[in-house]
């Protein structure tokens, strides 16, 4: 068995509150337990949405609760090369393709919204791929499409999570084709997050429940890629007093919030591991 290594990937596009904390406690332990060892990945592809004052704030407000992590902190926006090199061998094994329908054609065409997670786009309809027989347009230095995998409608998929068991999914029915690439030239969440998992030798995956269904695209990429699937421990999400789940506008409960008031990291990180003793 190789030595566990976890890693904690918060994205920079706000500041961690008090559920971000306790999946990253969940990480922290499991390394513990394990004997292993945890990476920091900054996910700040989000060109948009990230903020560089945030990625300071984030690591900040991790060390003030004492998490430890291998140096240097791994930024997914230096990684780029690697997430072509991944998408050149999709591209070589015919496994994408590009797609110039918008976001309003898929919903258009999906009818209602899928009930999932959050994670969630509309299924893509089949209808809108194009022929798999048919050739492949080169890609392109930059690219200005969104590029999609072609997932293999029907299989069923099982995966065993570490916190809620047996996980299943019927491919082409639970999600469709999804991104790989975008046509802002940015690799998709599910994308990196696979080349980094695999390419950073992470043995376990803990992270929030939303992600869950995420689970079953990213497996498809482990295998097109020819990668060792990690296990996988999602982690329950934090609901505030009103029952609704954490966001990052939720500055009230917002690490930086806490410690302003006087809240210490100790009786945090005593709190979580009372609730889950
Ligand atoms: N950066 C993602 C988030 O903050 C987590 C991605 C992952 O753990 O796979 O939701």
């Amino acid at each position: 068995m190789p030595t566990y290594r976890g890693r904690l990937a918060p994205s920079p596009t706000g500041l961690l509150h008090l559920g971000h904390a306790r999946t990253f406690w969940f990480a922290a332990e499991r390394a513990r337990a394990a004997g292993g060892t945890l990476l920091l990945r900054n996910d700040d592809l989000d060109a948009i949405r990230f903020r560089l004052d945030f990625v300071d704030a984030m690591i900040a407000d991790l060390r003030w609760l004492g998490f430890i992590w291998e140096e240097p902190v791994v930024s997914q926006s230096q990684r780029r090369p690697r997430y072509r090199a991944a998408l050149a061998r999709l591209h070589a094994a015919n496994l994408i393709y590009p797609c110039t329908r918008s976001r309003r054609d898929v919903i258009e065409a999906a009818g209602a919204p899928h009930e999932g997670g959050a994670d969630d786009e509309p299924i893509y309809p089949p209808s809108f791929r194009p022929s798999a027989t048919a050739p492949l347009p080169p890609l392109d230095e930059t690219i200005a499409v969104n590029w999609r995998f072609r997932v293999p409608d029907g299989e069923a998929l099982s995966v065993r999570d570490g916190k809620f068991g047996e996980q299943r999914a019927v491919v082409g029915r639970d999600f469709g084709d999804f991104l790989v690439w975008r046509k802002d030239d940015v690799p998709s969440y599910q994308l990196a997050c696979v080349v980094d998992d695999a390419e950073l030798g992470v043995t376990e995956v803990v992270r929030g429940a939303d992600l869950i269904r995420s689970t079953f695209r990213q497996l498809l990429l482990f295998r097109a890629l020819g990668w060792a699937v990690p296990d996988f421990f999602h982690c329950p999400l934090m609901n505030d007093d009103r029952g609704e789940r954490l966001a990052k506008r939720h500055d009230a409960l917002a690490l930086r919030t806490l410690r302003e008031r006087g809240v210490t990291p100790t009786e945090i990180l005593a709190k979580f591991a009372a609730e889950n003793a």
